[in-house]
C-alpha cells in the first residue's frame, strides 16, 4: 500500500474525520497517481485512514475507511450502497415522487461519486479520473444492491473526451418522464452534463408551490427547463420564465405540456436576466413572486457574473419589478458562498434599498442529498424565501 505522510500537527483534522485530503497537508507521498489507494499516516507512521487519489476542488483525494484491514473492493461498495439504500426508505415508498439521489458522495462515504435514481434509470456521476478507476467495482456493487432498468454515466472531470453514456440495461428513448411531488418533468441522461432537472431543489419547489404561488404572478429567472415555473403554474395566475439559452424555450414548453398546462397560457423569454429587468421595468410589468436560481458563474456578451460578487445586482433588479408586498426566492448552489455571507448580502442589499423585509424560510438540501458532518462545502444549497414590504 502506498503511503502519504502528513505534515506535523495536521493529524487532528483527519482523526476528526475530515474527508477531503488536502495536498498542502501532505509532507511526502509515494508518487501517488489518480486512482491509487493509500494510507494516510502521521509523521511517526501511525495509520489514520485509507484514501484514494481523485483530484477535486483543492483535494488530492477522499478518505474511504478508518480501518487499515478493510479492502476497497466490490464488497466495500456493496456495504455502503446497502446502507445508503436503507437511509432512502422514505423516498422509495412515497407517492408522487420517483426520482431521488441514491448515493451522495462523501455524505454516503465515497467522495467523488454520486448515483441518482430517475424512476428506475440510474445515473452515475464520476467526479475524478481516480474515482472512475473504481468503475468495475462500483458497477458490480450497483447490480448487487439496487433495482434498475438502466444505468447511465456522466463524467464530471475535465480531461475526459468521453462525456458519458449508456452503461447497462435498457436503452430508453429520451426524454424519460419522472414524477416529483406529483409534478412531471422530462429527463435526459444521455445529453451533456445537465439532465433537465436539479433534484436537490425538490423541497424548495414544493414550498414555492404550496406557499408562494396561489393566485400570483411568478417570475422565474435562470429558468433552464422551467422546473420552478411548472410547479408554480399549478396554482399561479401565470408564470414568466427567463433564460438566455435558446434550448430553454422548447424544454420549458414540453414540461408544461407534460403537466397538462397549456404553454401558451404562460410566458417564456429567451433573454439575459438583466436585459429582462430593463424590458419588464420599461413595460411596467410586475410580479408577486420572483425566483432567482442562477448558476455560480455566467458570462454573456457584455459581462461576467458571479454570485458572490453580483447577487446584489440580481436582488436590486428584482425589486424594480416586484409587486407591492411581493416575495423573493433567492437561491445559490455555490459551495464557496456560505449561508452566512449569502444572508449578509441579502440583508445589506435590502437595507440599502430601503425596503422592509421578513425572511420566511431558509432551506438547504433534502435528506437524500446526505451531507458529511465534518465537511461544510457539502451543504452547498441555500434557498431563502423573503417577503418584502414596500
Ligand atoms: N433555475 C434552474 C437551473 C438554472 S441552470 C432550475 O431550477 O432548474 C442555469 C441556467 O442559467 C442555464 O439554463 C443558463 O442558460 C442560464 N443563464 C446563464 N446566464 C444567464 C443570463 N445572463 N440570463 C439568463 N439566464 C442565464
Amino acid at each position: 500500500m502506498k503511503i502519504a505522510t502528513l505534515n506535523k500537527g495536521k493529524e487532528t483534522k483527519y482523526l476528526n474525520q475530515y474527508p477531503l485530503v488536502n495536498e498542502d497537508d501532505i509532507y511526502q507521498h509515494d508518487h501517488l497517481k489518480e486512482g491509487d489507494l493509500f494510507h494516510l499516516v502521521t509523521e511517526d507512521n501511525r495509520y489514520i485512514a485509507t484514501a484514494y487519489v481523485g483530484r477535486q476542488h483543492k483535494g488530492l483525494g477522499w478518505v474511504l475507511s478508518y480501518d487499515q484491514n478493510e479492502d476497497i473492493n466490490t464488497p466495500f461498495f456493496v456495504k455502503l450502497f446497502k446502507q445508503a439504500l436503507e437511509e432512502r426508505e422514505y423516498y422509495r415508498n412515497i407517492e408522487g415522487t420517483n426520482a431521488y439521489r441514491l448515493f451522495n458522495a462523501e455524505g454516503d462515504g465515497v467522495g467523488g461519486l454520486t448515483i441518482d435514481n430517475y424512476n428506475g434509470h440510474l445515473l452515475i456521476q464520476w467526479y475524478s479520473r481516480g474515482m472512475y478507476k473504481f468503475r468495475y467495482n462500483v458497477i458490480e456493487a450497483i447490480q448487487q444492491v439496487f433495482d434498475f432498468s438502466s444505468i447511465y454515466e456522466k463524467m464530471r472531470f475535465k480531461d475526459s473526451e468521453y462525456t458519458g453514456g449508456h452503461v447497462l440495461g435498457d436503452t430508453p428513448e429520451f426524454p424519460i418522464v419522472i414524477e416529483e411531488n406529483f409534478t412531471f418533468y422530462n429527463v435526459y441522461l444521455d445529453d451533456g452534463l445537465m439532465t433537465g432537472i436539479f433534484l436537490d431543489q425538490k423541497e424548495v419547489r414544493k414550498k414555492l408551490r404550496d406557499q408562494f404561488s396561489e393566485g400570483r404572478k411568478i417570475l422565474n429567472l435562470f429558468s433552464y427547463t422551467g422546473a420552478f415555473s411548472v410547479v408554480a403554474a399549478k396554482h399561479a395566475k401565470h408564470t414568466t420564465s427567463v433564460d438566455l439559452a435558446n434550448r430553454s424555450r422548447a424544454l420549458t414548453e414540453e414540461n408544461f405540456g407534460l403537466n397538462a398546462i397549456d404553454p401558451k397560457s404562460q410566458y417564456i423569454y429567451v433573454m439575459d436576466t438583466f436585459d429582462f429587468y430593463n424590458y419588464a421595468a420599461r413595460h411596467g410589468k410586475e410580479y408577486d413572486t420572483i425566483v432567482i436560481d442562477p448558476p455560480s458563474f455566467a458570462r454573456n456578451k457584455k459581462k461576467t457574473f458571479s454570485v458572490q460578487k453580483n447577487y446584489d445586482d440580481l436582488i436590486n433588479g428584482a425589486l424594480e419589478v416586484l409587486a407591492p408586498n411581493g416575495s423573493l426566492l433567492l437561491c445559490t448552489n455555490s459551495s464557496v458562498f456560505p449561508l452566512k455571507s449569502f444572508k449578509n448580502v441579502i440583508k445589506s442589499t435590502l437595507e440599502n434599498a430601503g425596503v422592509e423585509y421578513e425572511i420566511k424560510e431558509v432551506m438547504g438540501l433534502p435528506k437524500d442529498f446526505k451531507t458529511h458532518p465534518h465537511y461544510k462545502p457539502s451543504k452547498y444549497l441555500k434557498a431563502v424565501f423573503i417577503n418584502i414590504k414596500h
